[in-house]
């Protein structure tokens, strides 16, 4: 692991924050464990560039996890931002803005009958999960390994080595009841998830999916996967739940499953749809949905719940993100995927694996693209490092961890692109051959 990371001032930022934050960060992956090193600590963003304390500037491509799909503070956000915080940040009431992002997320994903925003991707997948149960009067939910829903805990669970017989909690703090009622099976194994089926079909309430699964580095779907999972599912009695929160509003106006043949009974959203607000929601069946309280008896309920601001920074970000911008991004994300495989080939870089699906882009060194949990986590985490900060240095912020997903923002433009390639060339230079 390399010391480098941030500059004088964001290390002096980051030793006076762990003297009162936990580990410094309000989030783990932020901390730079994954990468060594300290964390930048950011003044400000604009577009597709973040400025740090010590006043160097770097392409994002972490854009907030996704969340800054159009680059930072563009003005039409920033405006319905502004407008809305003008008038009261919360009331705790019913405000017209709740059913203006909800009107925008139903007309692009016809299956969202009904919807219920809460603050979180966590929120909205655990909610989701409470209604699945309620709904069918049954316990127990499939994950799979290396999906990444949350962290409540009964999502926090992974597979132990090899075949999944029981779920291992991943957290401390997580009782072995709770996640005795998950079941985690491999990501883009058809078989076995059809023998566990056979096994336990009639208990399962439903299955949590990301359609592409991108919290463990990224891995597409293998043909007939996702539609092989909602069969099964539809034979036995369970819902499927699509956690959409990092796909939904990203790699295309609305959800991504149906493109996979998966029609999901429930969606969860987060991320693109809160346009860099705290934002979460799930949505789906209206039968569903309507066991839901108040309608229903299962009980979810949310303080700041539809706040006004977030809701108009997500449908001002939802009017933003037309065709063409669609369109551009994924034309960007190509280009910048051609560009770093032609300049890691050219510096002898033989190890690097690239996936992109739209505006996702995987970046691992191993030996093939990783289809499995178990490959994601082969992959040569110390050589993802040493690129990290050799982009870094650079002027590129690529996200600190190997697992992680990197995400082209739609502010990302010929310039960008260029830094990038310039970027990249330097960095495999430095990295050079795997062995
Ligand atoms: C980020 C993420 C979540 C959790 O969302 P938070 O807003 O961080 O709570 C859930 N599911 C997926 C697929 C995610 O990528």
């Amino acid at each position: 692991m390399t010391g480098r990371g941030g500059g004088p001032r964001s290390r002096r930022a980051f030793r006076r924050a762990e003297r009162r934050l936990v580990g410094g960060v309000d989030s783990p992956v932020r901390s730079f464990r994954a990468v060594g090193g300290t964390p930048v600590f950011f003044a400000r963003g604009r577009g597709a560039q973040l400025w740090d304390l010590d006043g160097r500037r770097y392409v994002d491509l972490v854009g907030s996890w996704g969340a800054a799909i159009l680059g930072h503070a563009p003005s039409p956000v920033v405006r319905a931002v502004r407008e809305a915080a003008g008038r009261g940040l919360s009331f705790g009431a019913p405000t017209e803005l709740e059913h203006e992002l909800a009107e925008r997320i139903a007309a692009a994903v016809p299956g969202v009958q009904r919807i219920r925003f809460v603050t979180s991707g966590t929120e909205a997948v655990m909610s989701a999960v409470r209604a699945a149960r309620g709904f069918t009067s049954r316990a127990k939910v499939v994950k799979f390994a290396g999906g990444y829903h949350g962290h409540s805990d009964g999502l926090l669970a992974r597979a132990g080595s090899g075949v999944a017989t029981a779920a291992i909690a991943d957290s401390a703090g997580v009782p072995a009841s709770i996640v005795a009622d998950t079941i985690v099976l491999p990501y883009n194994d058809l078989d076995a998830a059809t023998e566990r089926f056979a096994r336990d079909g009639a208990s399962i309430a439903a299955v949590v999916v990301e359609p592409v699964a991108a919290n463990m580095n990224l891995v597409p779907p293998l043909p007939g996967f996702l539609s092989g999972i909602g069969r099964l599912a539809a034979d036995a009695g369970a819902l499927v739940i699509a956690d959409e929160v990092i796909t939904g509003f990203r790699l295309r106006r609305g959800a991504v499953a149906p493109e996979y043949g998966l029609r999901p009974d429930l969606l969860t959203f987060g991320k693109v749809i809160g346009g860099g607000m705290p934002v979460g929601a799930y949505g789906g069946r209206r039968d569903v949905m309507e066991t839901v309280a108040p309608l229903g008896p299962v009980y979810q309920a949310g303080t700041l719940a539809g706040s006004p601001v977030a809701m108009a920074a997500g449908a001002a970000t939802l009017d933003a993100l037309t065709p063409a911008v669609y369109r551009r991004l994924d034309r960007t994300s190509a280009e910048i995927a051609r560009s770093w495989t032609e300049r890691a080939g050219a510096a002898g870089v033989d190890d690097l694996q690239l996936a992109r699906v739209g505006s996702l882009l995987g970046v691992a060194f191993a030996e093939g693209s990783p289809r499995t949990y178990e490959a994601a986590l082969a992959v040569d985490r110390r050589r993802y490092a040493r690129f990290f900060h050799a982009m870094l240095a650079e002027g590129v912020y690529l996200p600190p961890s190997p697992l992680e997903t990197t995400f082209v923002s739609a502010a990302i433009g010929p310039q960008e692109t260029e830094t990038l390639d310039r970027a990249a060339a330097r960095s495999f230079r430095s990295l050079g051959g795997s062995r």
